[in-house]
């Protein structure tokens, strides 16, 4: 059974407990009640902090069960900060017990934020299907192609450079996070660049391989991405 929760917006609920205190609480006096009410102020929520607070509703989930309604009360919510709407992604995370649920969710969540970041800010510049980066060269699928054998790739002598077999009708059919983490030179020198480290899904779910396999892992679709991030959770 899936356990309920609530995000009440910019509102303190005076009863309410701060998530910072949790070691505070006497959990025996809650063992009655219905919901479980919770403060979390965004006012001051650095990594450190942020990290304290995932282990508190960690800790709360362990010793609750489904009997229970959570309430989370946020102030200083400001739906205009990155952070802040990776905080929400964050709790619900956090409610998804089963390990490939979360993969997928967080997999799901940080491609949309990848793609409406290329899309609606324009960063590759295509133009009569040529992007940026290849403006004067041959190639009209941008860098969606590779070396026939991707093993031994620049090395290989008679070895010509395919468009990738993912790409249908100018998209990708993989759904690969890590080419939508990539950034060539021509974007770098924009100034534009993804890492993992600061994009906190990423960085707080998972481990330095499931982070290695998360950057290197281009020209692959997702199911098998996620297939290696759960063989070493
Ligand atoms: S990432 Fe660079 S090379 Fe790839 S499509 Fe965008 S501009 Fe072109
Ligand atoms: S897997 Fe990578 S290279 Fe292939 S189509 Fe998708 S984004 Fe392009």
């Amino acid at each position: 059974m899936s356990l309920k929760y609530n995000i009440v917006y910019n509102k303190c609920n005076q009863s309410a407990i701060s998530i910072l205190d949790i070691n505070k609480v006497n959990w025996k006096e809650l063992q009655e009640e219905k919901y479980l009410n919770f403060n979390i102020d965004l006012m001051d929520m650095n990594k450190k902090n942020l990290r304290k607070v995932i282990k508190a509703i960690e800790k709360i989930l362990k010793k609750y069960t489904s009997k229970y309604e959570y309430n989370f009360y946020i102030s200083n919510f400001n739906e205009n900060n990155q952070n802040h709407k990776d905080f929400i992604k964050i709790i619900e995370t956090l409610f998804l017990k089963d390990i490939r649920d979360r993969y997928n969710f967080i997999y799901d969540e940080v491609c949309k934020f990848l793609d409406n970041e290329f899309i609606s800010k324009d960063l590759c510049q295509f133009r009569n299907n040529k992007c940026g980066e290849k403006e004067n060269l041959s190639s009209e699928v941008g860098c969606c192609r590779h070396y026939k054998n991707k093993l031994i790739g620049p090395i290989g002598l008679k070895n010509p450079l395919i468009v990738c077999e993912y790409l249908k009708n100018k998209r990708c059919s993989a759904k690969c996070i890590s080419c939508k983490l990539y950034t060539c030179d021509y974007l770098r020198r924009k100034g534009i660049q993804f890492k993992i480290k600061n994009i906190v899904l990423l960085d707080i779910f998972f481990n330095p391989i499931q982070k290695f396999i998360i950057k290197y892992s281009v020209f692959t679709p997702k199911e098998e991405i996620i297939r290696k991030l759960l063989l070493f959770k």
